[in-house]
């Protein structure tokens, strides 16, 4: 049966990959052994001032809820998985109310609690702020207070609004402020009312499809509503789950300039992360948007990955990467990214 879907489906859709990561099952000690500083620049956070509104089913879930409002879960986390340092989000969706919104006031809170976060951990925690991308010249208000009262130099942001895509004029200013001061642009998966309505009836995979569907569609507005035209510097990351539209736009069509053969002039700044750590998917990013737009990102702690530093390297050798690109995704990329030195 086809129900309603909504917020309730954002740790359901997320769910599968838990068990997926306890195959890893090296030690710490292992995982650094892999002598690679990694980087993750895909986490979640949710400072415990604020309630997760995310049902949570099952005890999966309720760990994931559990370990994304806990700051020592999030340091213990380094040492568990090999991973030097995180940058973190607060995702927008762990905390809608029953219909799906989330007050404007709670933004500045955010990311006033990510900047306390990242400010008493240097060098294991950064953060991205989060904003509403729809919510037009207030929200580009938030990204220059973000920049430049907090220190944040990275954006995060959903993937839509209701029937709106990133090419909307409504999310003009915010791209608009983030492409003027150089604030990369996470674009994170998000659950589509109406393709999960669809996608979902295979099971978790389907749901998650759906996710990556609405990633992809975030890329693909962006290039073909003219948005990268009128905004060349901007940058922006999308996760594994849009490797499809990635492989659509750079094969066909007017998504050639996101492709790492571009002229520079034209070149669109399409990043990708490596959610799955998987050989093939970094090979294939790699040879579509160039080692220098692939990112090692994870999911935490929707993913709980271990001996993160063997495992990325293993799936980079595999593809067959230099050591040079092999430390630019492991970490070169994001410090570039953020400006962090
Ligand atoms: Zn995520």
């Amino acid at each position: 049966m086809v129900g309603p879907v909504n917020r309730r489906d954002v740790l359901h859709g997320m769910s599968a990959a838990v068990g997926l990561s306890q195959v890893a099952s090296a030690s710490a000690q292992e995982a650094k052994s892999a002598g690679l500083r990694v980087i993750d620049f895909h986490n979640h956070y949710v400072a415990p001032s604020f309630k997760i509104t995310a049902p949570t089913r099952t005890p999966e879930q309720q760990a994931v809820v559990n370990a994304m409002g806990s700051s020592s879960a999030l340091l213990e986390s380094l040492e568990i998985s090999g991973v030097s340092a995180r940058v973190v989000n607060t995702p927008t969706a762990f905390l809608e109310d029953a219909d799906g919104h989330v007050s404007p006031e709670m933004i500045p809170r955010i990311n006033d609690s990510l900047a306390e976060l990242a400010a008493k951990n240097k060098g294991k925690v950064h953060a991205l702020a989060t904003v509403d991308a729809f919510s037009g010249d207030a929200g580009a208000r938030e990204v220059h207070r973000a920049f430049q009262e907090l220190g944040l130099k990275g954006l995060f942001i959903e993937s839509a609004k209701g029937e709106l895509l990133l090419n909307a004029p409504q999310a003009r200013p915010v791209l608009t402020a983030a492409a003027s001061l150089g604030m990369a642009v996470f674009i994170h998966p998000q659950t589509d009312k109406q393709m999960n309505a669809r996608f979902s009836r295979t099971g978790s995979l389907g749901m998650r499809y759906a996710r990556g569907t609405i990633n992809s569609l975030a890329l693909i507005s962006l290039l073909e509503g003219g948005v990268f035209d009128e905004l060349p510097k901007l940058k922006v990351v999308v996760t594994t789950l849009a490797m499809g539209g990635i492989m659509m736009a750079g094969g066909f069509g007017s998504g050639f300039n996101i492709r790492r053969d571009a002229p520079d002039m034209v070149r669109r700044h399409v990043y990708v992360d490596t959610m799955g750590l998987n050989a093939a998917q970094v090979a294939a990013a790699v040879a579509m948007l160039g080692a220098d737009h692939v990112l090692a990102g994870t999911d935490w702690p929707i993913v709980v990955e271990k001996s993160v530093p063997q495992r990325l390297k293993d799936a980079m050798a595999v593809a067959g990467l230099s050591q040079t690109d092999q430390d630019m995704i492991a970490h070169g990329n994001v410090l570039k990214l953020l400006g962090i030195s």
